[in-house]
């Protein structure tokens, strides 16, 4: 089944309320309303300034958004992908649908959400 990408205002909606890193969890979709709005967040290394990329997507409707923004200072969590060899990561990151599907996975067997927390600067 394919995805498709969530709209500007759908967009605009999943910016409002707590911050995922504050509250992870399942939260309602702006497309269909399902409680089945799932996110992942990942720090790109080979990015040349500290960058983070979310992915945001719906498990019932299918549909996601990616996106990119500065990773905001002190900002630390868990990436189950992190520890993947490279060829295996890849191979997940390869297709948009196998890559949620492993997401998905990962969010069924409670790898997913991650733990988020705050370093303070010392
Ligand atoms: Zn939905």
């Amino acid at each position: 089944m394919e995805w498709n990408s969530f709209d500007g205002a759908e967009v605009a909606a999943l910016t409002e309320g707590t911050a995922f890193v504050a509250e992870p969890g399942e939260r309602d979709c702006p497309s269909c309303g399902a409680r089945a709005l799932r996110a992942y967040l990942t720090k790109p290394e080979t990015a040349r300034r500290p960058t983070l990329v979310s992915y945001v997507w719906c498990t019932a409707c299918r549909k996601f958004v990616g996106s990119r923004s500065a990773l905001p200072a002190g900002l630390v969590f868990t990436d189950p992908l992190a520890t993947l060899p490279v060829a295996e990561r890849r191979d997940v990151e390869r297709s948009l649908t196998g890559f949620l599907a492993h997401l998905d996975g990962l969010w069924e067997t409670g790898v997913l959400p991650q733990s988020f927390g705050v370093r303070s600067a010392s």
